[in-house]
């Protein structure tokens, strides 16, 4: 994200449709960088399961973790294999919301499986396969558990194929993550699903540690355009009342930034004035505004490509579709913006996470500020760019915030999982992004971002990492500042300026 509803009211970049939820504001101690340090777990977490009882050795196939290993969300993504790629083949009928699909899974066992975790929320799975042989498989709530007719071995790359149907029903949390997933609309369906709403249209390892490469192919009733991330990769064909619509996002992408919007949309398809495609779509009701999201998101594209390194993916664009999602989302390749038309900062926002979201992405949602607060501080930079304020002087203003404004006691380097989108992670984790510039200096801190970016193209990324990196390249103790800045719960003091 998302651009959302207590940051739009602070920042009024957005219409008002959003009213301002109150958050749970329990503020907790601080966290201090040694506490944050070190309790990130591991990446697929150990071997889970049964054990045998006083044997020194694991046993050579065990059931997959039901998660990742992010106690913040403990049954989001699954252990015990890594995905490489997603084949999405599904069938969607706006007029009656429903949804069929066939989605191809290649992964590799990172343990030896007995069995193993998808995540899929509320549709009817028929028929399971493991390298073509028919699966045994239990739906569990969110988990739908797995059985090969042979375990697999570690290291093996193996194929799930899951055929699946129903109703999707998008999630639906007003107090904190709002409604995302795959929402359908009177045309079509909203396809916007961070943190964890994949699972509502496609079985996966839903949650960033696990990005894979997707192909999509969606069909739909004729009159009815489906837009997916990365490209087309092939054009789009007719038959019998049905179009299908074939993307191919060929980048590593997390499964919450995987879109298959449908809907009446017209598309604006050309490259950037520095050469990278762009594909602009939007509803009917916003058609004033597909040429300026075209343009716009052009230049964006470009400029940050000077900026943060270059650009990652082999498109970009935007889709304004007329559901009144009160957000946007940063959809790799496609930000989606729901039921508004996009001001400059918010489409600045939004691509600033094709690099810091996108291409890297956090491993834990509670780093969750390595995303927001580097998309805040380019829509800082996008203004002063643009001959607007200063960065230094928006900086200034957060500041002059009364030391009783609650940004000043969630500290932003720790997102909470029952507030994760707190305007604390977005503006103060832009703050603190300004407030190492003026410690490392202009040159460090724009070297810093661009072998930042470099450095962990299309992989995960921690906060502790981005610390080490930014003290070896300015030779600084910044310990204190990171403290300050990301874990202590008050003000801290202005950096000199
Ligand atoms: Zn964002």
């Amino acid at each position: 994200m998302r651009v959302g509803r207590r940051r739009v009211a602070s920042l009024a970049v957005l219409v008002s449709v959003f009213a301002c939820t109150p958050s749970d504001m329990a503020a907790t101690g601080g966290t201090g960088v040694a506490a944050a340090s070190g309790a990130l777990g591991p990446l697929h977490g150990p071997a889970y399961g049964s054990s045998r009882h006083g044997s020194p050795h694991q046993p050579r196939y065990q059931p997959g973790a039901p998660g990742i290993g992010d106690s913040d969300f403990p049954t989001d993504g699954n252990g015990g294999y890594d995905v490489a790629h997603y084949a999405l083949d599904i069938r969607y009928t706006p007029s009656s919301k429903q949804l069929s699909g066939l989605a191809t899974v290649q992964a590799t066992a990172t343990q030896g499986l007995s069995s193993f975790h998808l995540d899929l929320a509320g549709l009817r799975v028929g028929r399971v396969t493991v390298d073509g042989a028919a699966a045994r498989f239990s739906h569990e709530g969110d988990e739908l558990i797995v059985t090969p007719a042979r375990p697999i071995d570690r290291g093996a790359a193996f194929t799930t194929a899951v055929t699946y149907s129903g109703t999707p029903r998008p999630e639906r949390d007003p107090a904190n993550l709002g409604t995302y997933g795959f929402i359908p609309t009177d045309d079509g369906a909203f396809v916007a699903c961070q943190p964890n709403g994949a699972k509502t249209w496609f079985p996966g390892n839903d949650h960033p540690a696990d990005k894979a490469t997707f192909d999509f192919t969606i069909t739909v009733p004729e009159g009815t355009t489906a837009v997916a991330n990365g490209e087309q990769s092939a054009a789009p064909v007719t038959s019998g009342g049905s179009t299908t619509y074939r993307w191919r996002e060929r980048h590593p992408m997390a499964t919450y930034l995987a879109t298959a919007t449908i809907g009446k949309f017209e598309l604006r398809q050309g490259t950037t004035p520095d050469g990278v495609p762009v594909v602009a779509a939007a509803d009917p009701r916003f058609h004033a505004s597909l040429g300026k999201l075209y343009t716009l998101s052009g230049e964006v594209t470009d400029y940050w490509s000077k900026v943060f390194g270059p650009y990652p993916f082999s498109s970009t664009g935007g889709v304004i579709d007329d559901y009144q999602a009160g957000y946007a989302l940063e959809t790799q390749t496609r930000p989606l913006y729901g039921g508004f038309s996009p001001q400059d900062a918010i489409v600045a926002h939004e691509l600033a996470h094709q690099w810091f979201g996108d291409s890297l992405s956090i491993s834990r949602w509670k780093d969750l500020w390595l995303n927001e607060g580097f998309a805040t501080y380019a829509e800082w930079l996008w203004a002063e760019h643009k001959g607007g304020a200063t960065a230094d002087a928006t900086f200034r203003a957060f500041h002059a915030r009364p030391a009783s404004d609650p940004i000043w006691s969630y500290p932003p380097g720790r997102a909470r999982p029952n507030d994760l989108f707190d305007q604390s992670v977005y503006i103060r984790g832009g703050m603190t992004l300004h407030a190492l510039r003026k410690a490392i200096g202009d040159e460090t801190f724009f070297e810093l971002l661009r072998t930042w970016t470099a450095t962990h193209r299309y992989g995960n990324v921690t906060t502790d990492e981005f610390v080490a990196l930014a003290e070896r390249m300015s030779g600084k103790d910044l310990g204190p500042l990171f403290d300050a800045w990301l874990f202590e719960p008050r003000r801290p003091a202005s950096p000199v300026t």
